[in-house]
């Protein structure tokens, strides 16, 4: 529709095509995709696995929100019982629980599954890669949800986006990072592509699980980790062994959180019970965001009150590792074609969001600072 012909239709109060309320997903929340749209007393009794520690703060809370919410807006024909990781399946089981039929619903990060497919990472985060609300627009209004979709297909799964942590910060460290030559030799908890990142730079990633973070760095085998963010490295007690914590996250700049559903399961379902599914993973999305910038915020305040010594990492360290990203994700992309498509769409949709965000949201932090 041509713009002038768009005003005209406001103008006499009528719009051809009504407007449909679009999901963070590619359907909207209205669609009908043949299935069944007969309301029955049928009752849904579901499983949820995640790759989180049981009760794990905000991220495991949004998966049980996810599942209230849920239970609320169906009339209770549909329970979801959510389980921690390692409680029904192990943490890194959940894809191929929720593909078997084990379960019906799983939680995660895309990046879990890069052994299935490398272009799953882009779908959570990637070093020097998009923002929360960049990789959110992207996956719902620019393409993205079509590719996930389409990779995740194959694997008889649907996925949707359900959360997101954040820009993470960059990790506590026991020595100052004041050249690229710091990161030699360093053994640093630090999974996914950024560990690959670090490798070039001559470190050492180490792949640790959450529970095995803080002895491992008091007692050096480590000497470094990065974990998410203030809230979350604050329960973790980091800030009493480790003497810098260093800004920004390079590695995770907004790392997305997934919902992925069973498809055979979820396609048998009646179309209402798939929008409240939809819906509630855009209500979960949205509180733990939120929950994560506002526990973020209070706890930098009490962090710094207690005289946490915050470094940011010199320009020319982050322009080098940008290098090494750069290389890792090359060889990643050329050695899978579907790799490449989704990289390519997603690169491209980065550039045009920083272009906008150069002169929208940096110009505004900027002004602050006038
Ligand atoms: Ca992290």
């Amino acid at each position: 529709m041509k713009r002038k012909d768009f005003f005209k239709g406001l103008a006499i109060g009528t719009i051809a095509t009504p407007f449909v309320i679009r999901g963070l997903t590619g359907k909207s929340l209205a669609q009908n995709n043949g299935s069944a749209n007969i309301i029955t007393n049928k009752k849904y009794q579901w499983k949820m696995v995640t790759t989180w520690p049981p009760g794990f703060p905000v991220i495991g809370e949004s998966c049980q929100l996810f599942a209230d919410v849920v239970k609320a807006m169906s009339g209770g024909r549909m329970e979801i019982r959510v389980y921690g990781g390692g409680e029904l399946v192990p943490a890194l089981e959940v894809f191929d629980a929720v593909a078997s039929g084990t379960a019906q619903i799983g939680n995660g990060a895309g990046y879990y599954w890069a052994g299935k497919s490398p272009a799953a990472q882009f779908f959570a985060s990637v070093p020097f890669g998009m923002n929360a609300q960049q990789v959110t627009s992207w996956i719902v209004a620019g393409g993205g949800i079509q590719l996930w979709e389409e990779l995740y297909r194959d694997f008889g799964l649907v996925p949707m986006v359900g959360g997101n942590t954040g820009v993470q910060m960059g990790g506590w460290f026991n020595r100052e990072i004041n050249s690229i030559k710091d990161l030699k030799g360093l053994k640093m908890r630090m999974p996914g592509l950024g560990g690959d990142v670090l490798a070039k730079a001559g470190g050492s990633p180490v792949l640790l699980a959450g529970g095995e973070i803080y002895t491992s760095l008091e007692l050096g085998v480590i000497d470094a980790t990065e974990w998410i963010s203030p809230y979350h490295d604050y329960l973790m007690g980091f800030q009493d062994i480790a003497k810098y914590y260093y800004t920004p996250g390079w590695h995770e700049p907004g790392t997305a959180l997934e919902y992925i559903f069973n498809k055979k399961e979820f396609d048998a379902l009646p179309t209402d019970l798939q929008a409240i599914l939809r819906s509630a993973a855009m209500h979960s999305y949205v509180w733990m965001f939120s929950q994560m910038e506002a526990r973020n915020a209070e706890t930098l305040t009490k962090l710094m009150g207690e005289g946490i010594d915050i470094r940011t990492f010199p320009p020319e360290v982050l322009a080098q590792l940008r290098v090494y990203t750069k290389e890792v994700i090359a060889s990643m992309t050329e050695k899978d074609a579907f790799t490449k498509r989704v990289y390519d769409s997603y690169n491209d949709f980065r550039k045009k969001a920083t272009n906008w965000a150069d002169i929208s949201e940096k110009q505004f932090y900027n002004s602050l600072e006038m």
